[in-house]
């Protein structure tokens, strides 16, 4: 989608700090970070948040959560745990309009999800 932020971040038309990237999926270090480890994890196909998953396109989130585990254990929070957020809509508060999964870790994160 050519006026995607994320779409073209994977495109390498915006630099970013790439942390894996495989034919399906491209996940790179948040600008903002909220946590010692945060990661952007997204689908290569323009997908506009999880509203817009179906049967067709769900193969790929599969392929996210994959890739959560292990870099989760690369950079060293699978022991003590961490958070994968999706937000999705003006109430889930999404500001880029482009499927991702945040993954969290580092420090003790609170129970608060609201
Ligand atoms: P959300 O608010 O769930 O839509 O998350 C969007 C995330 O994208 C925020 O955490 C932003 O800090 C992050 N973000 C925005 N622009 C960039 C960028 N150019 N590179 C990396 N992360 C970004
Ligand atoms: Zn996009």
């Amino acid at each position: 989608m050519s006026d995607c932020l994320f779409c073209k971040i994977i495109a390498g038309e915006i630099p970013s700090t790439k942390v894996y990237e495989d034919e399906y999926v491209y996940a790179f270090k948040d600008i903002n970070p909220l946590a010692p480890v945060h990661v952007l994890i997204v689908p290569k196909n323009h997908i506009s948040g999880a509203s817009e998953i179906t049967s067709e396109n769900s193969a790929v989130v599969s392929k996210i959560f994959e890739t959560a585990a292990r870099l989760a254990k690369e950079l060293g929070i699978a022991e003590d745990g961490f958070r994968i957020v999706t937000n999705c809509g003006e109430h889930g508060c999404q500001s880029v309009k482009h499927l991702h999964f945040h993954l969290l870790g580092g420090k003790q994160l609170t129970a608060d999800m609201g």
